[in-house]
Parts: structure tokens; sequence; C-alpha cells
């Protein structure tokens, strides 16, 4: 399926899963990405569109939402960040940080723009606005969706995402997009959907109930570490699951699977930019990366411009560059980074191989320097 591992640009594993690949995350695709990034290209882009998400609170949530930011890109700007990516050889658009993306009205004039420029999307929804018709325009578009659903069961559910009553319209909503025939048309051993899940000590037991679900409905199911970041910060202690805990869920969880859990390499951590509402492209300012969490600590997000005034190439060349210079602190980093779900089918030391070679080559590419 894949080349060598003995060669680290290949060192993205071959899957075997039960549930179906998540199509954004296929190693086959990942490594074409990552092809076209060594030859010139951004191919991929991580996009905040608004921070609005009134319909829940999650326990574990790591970012300042409630209603729209002001200063948000509009649908024009939002437009215009595309068809930039696009002409840089844009491939891979994930949508999966701060707000709710289905109560952000602009949301579909982008997911539209992308089907047209052939860029494939991952959106992360929490399922509450999942109605008859926006599961047919999320089809339209050829949306691939990740689904928060931290426990089938209502009660736990809610207290998850503080809300009482949500779990079971959130619920009812998946449903529905399961018997809408919304897989219709994925390869076999690919899948369109994919359900995201944070083990914590409330959900923790009726996890391996969530995994046969997702077994049954090919539903691929990316169980999440609890981050020390955001709201989580004020209950860590009392929510957190410790290592043994964590590795006997990891070998429930096999169970279900009959194979081993895998979390996938996302592109967007090593090759990706990230631009956020307002238009601000940014970065953590301890690891480079622009997406901090699979650190699973709280990001020091900086700007290093803002898409208004710099264009998306140059924004892109900016993050490789400071990449380049965080290189040498990232190797501890990294190699001491073990999540017991943790993602990309390779061991840590594999991760900082392949980032590391990636980065170099593209700054030689590029021609960029580390700054005096
Ligand atoms: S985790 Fe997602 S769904 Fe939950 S409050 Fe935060 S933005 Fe909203």
């Amino acid at each position: 399926m894949v080349a060598s591992r003995a060669d680290p640009r290949s060192e993205l594993s071959p899957w075997h899963t039960s549930t179906g690949l998540y199509r954004p995350w296929n190693p086959l695709l990942v490594e074409a990405v990552l092809r076209d990034y060594r030859e010139g290209a951004w191919p991929v882009l991580y996009l905040e569109t608004s921070a609005i998400c009134n319909a829940c609170s999650c326990v574990y949530c790591d970012s300042q939402v409630g209603e729209a930011d002001e200063g948000e890109l509009t649908a024009k700007e939002a437009l215009d960040v595309l068809r930039q990516f696009s002409s840089l050889g844009g491939r891979l658009l994930f949508i999966c940080g701060l707000g709710e993306p289905l109560q952000d009205p602009k949301l579909f004039e982008i997911l539209a723009e992308a089907r047209k420029l052939d860029i494939m999307v991952s959106l992360f929804t929490n399922g509450v606005f999942l109605s008859e018709q926006n599961v047919s325009r999320l089809r339209e578009c050829d949306a691939n969706l990740l689904l928060k659903i931290d426990s089938l069961e209502s009660e736990t559910f809610d207290r998850m995402i503080g809300r009482d009553g949500t779990a079971d319209r959130i619920l009812r909503n998946v449903r529905r997009l399961l018997e809408s025939g919304y897989q219709r048309g994925s390869p076999p051993g690919e899948t369109n959907l994919g359900v995201s899940c944070v083990a914590t000590s409330l959900n923790a037991r009726r996890i391996p109930d969530l995994v046969e679900f997702c077994v049954r409905h090919r539903l691929f199911p990316v169980i999440g570490e609890l981050e020390s970041a955001g709201k989580a910060k004020e209950h860590y202690h009392e929510l957190a699951l410790d290592r043994v805990e964590l590795l006997a869920l990891r070998r429930e969880v096999e169970s279900v699977l009959k194979h081993p859990y895998q979390r996938p390499l996302c592109p967007s951590v090593i090759v990706g930019a990230h631009v956020n509402n307002r238009g601000d492209c940014v970065i953590d300012a301890g690891s480079g990366f622009p997406c901090a969490w699979f650190l699973l600590e709280e990001p020091d997000y900086v700007s290093i411009g803002n898409i208004r005034e710099a264009s998306l190439e140059r924004l892109f060349r900016q993050v490789c560059r400071i990449r380049l210079e965080k290189l040498p602190d990232m190797q501890p980093k990294l190699a001491a980074h073990a999540p017991v779900f943790g993602g990309g089918g390779v061991a840590a030391s594999d991760w900082y191989e392949l980032y590391g070679e990636l980065t170099r080559t593209k700054a030689e590419k590029e021609g960029l320097h580390v700054r005096e």
C-alpha cells in the first residue's frame, strides 16, 4: 500500500480498519498531499469561520465561543482566501476549530466554492443543526463530517455538552443523517463520516458501545484525550483519565474493533496553515504548529499576519520559516509526546523525522532560512 518504512517519506502506516478510513485522512491521499507540498504546492488549509456556538457549552471546550466575534471574515473574504488557496495547489480544507460552522451563515458559500475548486473539505460539527435541509446541502457539497458524539447515553452526553436535552436532539439528527444515505458513494474501505469523542471519567464506561455503533454504521471513531486547555483546565483532574485507565480503555476499544486502534496523521498539523475567523494566520508560538491541540496543551497562538494585508502565499512561507526555526526545540517535545490514543500510526520519533524532513525540504525549495 505504501513504500518501504525505511524511507522517511513513507512513514504513514498502511491501515486496516473495520469502520472505513475517514476520507480526508486516508494515508494514500495524505501521501499525495505531502508529495505536492515537497514539490512546491501549499495543499492544506485549516480555516476557522466563526466563533458562533450557542447550543452547547462543552466541559472540555478549548475555544472562546458564544456569539460571532467582531471583525470576522466576510463571505467575500473567505471565498477570496479559498481562491488563493486553490491557486497555490490547495487540496484539503479543514474546518474544525472555534465555533459551530453550521451556525455560520456563510458556511454553505464556502463549501460550494470549495466544491467548485475541487478542494476536499473536512467539517467538524456538534450535530445540533443537522436538519434535513442542512444535511442535503452538505451532501450536495460533498462535505466529509466529523460528528461530535461523546456518548450514546443522553444523560452523560448532556453533561459533557453542558445543555440538558441537547444530546437527544443530536442523536436524532445523527440517526436521520445515517438514514439519509449520506455515506452513499463512499468507496469501499473509506467513509465520509467520523465520530469525535473526548474520553473522560464521565463517558469512559460507555465508549466501547459508541465504538460498536461506529463499526455498525461505518463511522470512523476519533477518540481524543482530554486537553489541559480551555474550560477543561477548571476540572481537569476530575475529568481526565490516567494512563492506566486510558490503556484499559484502548484495549476495550480494540476488542470491539478487532484490530489495533490507529489515529490518523492529520496533514494540517505538519504542512497546513491556520487562518482564524478574523483572518489572522496563527501558529503556536512554542511549536510552530498551526494546529497545536494535538500536543494536548493550551496553545499560545500568535498571529504572523492577516489575510487582509498579506497574500496567503506569503503567510504560508512565513509559517514554514518559523517551523524551521522551531525544529530543534520540537525534537525533545515530540519524542516525549506519547498519547495513548495518539496519532499517525507512527512513533513520535518517526513523526519528528517526517516533519523535519518535510520542513527542511520545503524551506530549501522556497529559499527560506532561519533568521539570525
Ligand atoms: S466544543 Fe465545540 S460544540 Fe462544544 S462549546 Fe466548544 S465550539 Fe461549541
